[in-house]
């Protein structure tokens, strides 16, 4: 999905902008964001947070609905470009049809993986099929490139079919990275993991973790208890690195949970609206040239073949400079 929001902020600098070495156990709440747009859908963000810009190379979280889509027009994203990212679409349930730059045309389902890389820049489009589910809930998860693939061409990769980890009472599906001797089918340009979590009724279990990785569980629905620390809906609890494995519980109903984690991302990183660059002129050309494209120059945001409407505009830039983001 896009960053919809009008008025989007730089990313601030701050609070756990360093890296915890050791294992730790901190857990920072959601903020609700209104998305804006016609449809004024509040999303629940973690990433980034004011105390905690990056996990690994994790550089956004969002987590979104259950929206009822009876009598809706549904999801309708038009197309907006990305620089310097990988976006990971995660569905719990419904569906969206994804369109993008590079001619994909894929329709997005629970449990499978569409993974977007936006490269040099791309422009995609997300809507709700002709005939959807009743209902849907998902998780926009951004990764950020480092460098040396930053500037990379755009590239597009749909997995319907990820491994699976059962151990305990708990079932992970790999959705990057490696976990348990499993490796996911997906492309990763940092050393990086992402698994979600289902946690049955009473369950229990622990996961093996990469000691030099820093780790996070973003909590998404029933009780989910992380190495004792009891996570509500849409928090996320921030764990160091360090950690060789990690337990996890849930209460009598249940629960889910995405693990996210990845070899601590150092470089300067400067967010805004749907780019990632590194400085504040960078960005400014980005936006040039989105604006550009829409009114039908070639840049380096191709047409979104097969979308029959309007470009999403870009927002105004703010009057200050934007300033970029370490971690230490
Ligand atoms: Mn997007």
């Amino acid at each position: 999905m896009s960053n919809l929001e009008r008025d989007p902020d730089e990313t601030v600098a701050g609070g756990l902008a360093t890296v915890s070495v050791a294992p730790t156990r901190r857990v920072l709440e959601a903020r609700e964001v209104p998305l804006g747009g016609t449809r004024a859908m509040l999303v629940r963000r973690t990433l980034p947070h004011r105390d905690l810009p990056t996990v690994g190379a994790w550089c956004f979280a969002d987590d979104y609905g259950p929206t009822e889509l009876a009598g809706s027009p549904g999801m309708h994203v038009p197309p907006h470009p990305h620089t310097g990212l990988q976006t990971v679409t995660w569905l719990l349930e419904g569906e969206v049809h994804h369109q993008d730059s590079v001619g994909s045309d894929q329709l997005v389902r629970p449990g499978q993986l569409s993974l977007m890389t936006a490269g040099r820049g791309i422009a995609h489009a997300e809507t709700s099929p002709a005939d959807p589910p009743p209902r849907l809930r998902g998780v926009q998860l951004w990764v950020a490139l480092p460098e040396s693939d930053r500037h990379m061409a755009p590239a597009f990769e749909h997995h319907p079919e990820l491994p699976v980890v059962r151990t305990g009472g708990l079932t992970a599906t790999l959705i990057i990275g490696e976990l348990a001797g499993e490796t996911s089918p997906a492309t990763a340009y940092t050393p990086l993991i992402g698994a979600d979590v289902v946690l049955d009724p009473a369950g229990a279990g622990r996961l093996p973790l990469e000691p030099a990785f820093e780790h996070a569980v973003l909590a998404l629905s029933g009780e989910v208890v992380v190495d004792g620390e009891a996570a509500t809906d849409a928090s996320l609890v921030y764990l160091g690195c360090g950690r060789r494995d990690l337990a996890l519980a849930a209460g009598p109903a249940g629960g889910r949970a995405l693990l996210l984690g990845g070899a601590p991302f150092s470089e300067e990183l400067l967010m805004w609206w749907n780019f990632v660059g590194r400085d504040h002129d960078e960005i400014v050309a980005f936006r040039t040239e989105w604006e550009a494209s829409r009114g039908g120059a070639a840049t380096r945001f191709a047409p979104v073949s097969g979308y029959d409407g309007a470009a999403l505009p870009a927002p105004e830039l703010p009057s200050v400079r934007l300033r970029p983001r370490i971690r230490r």
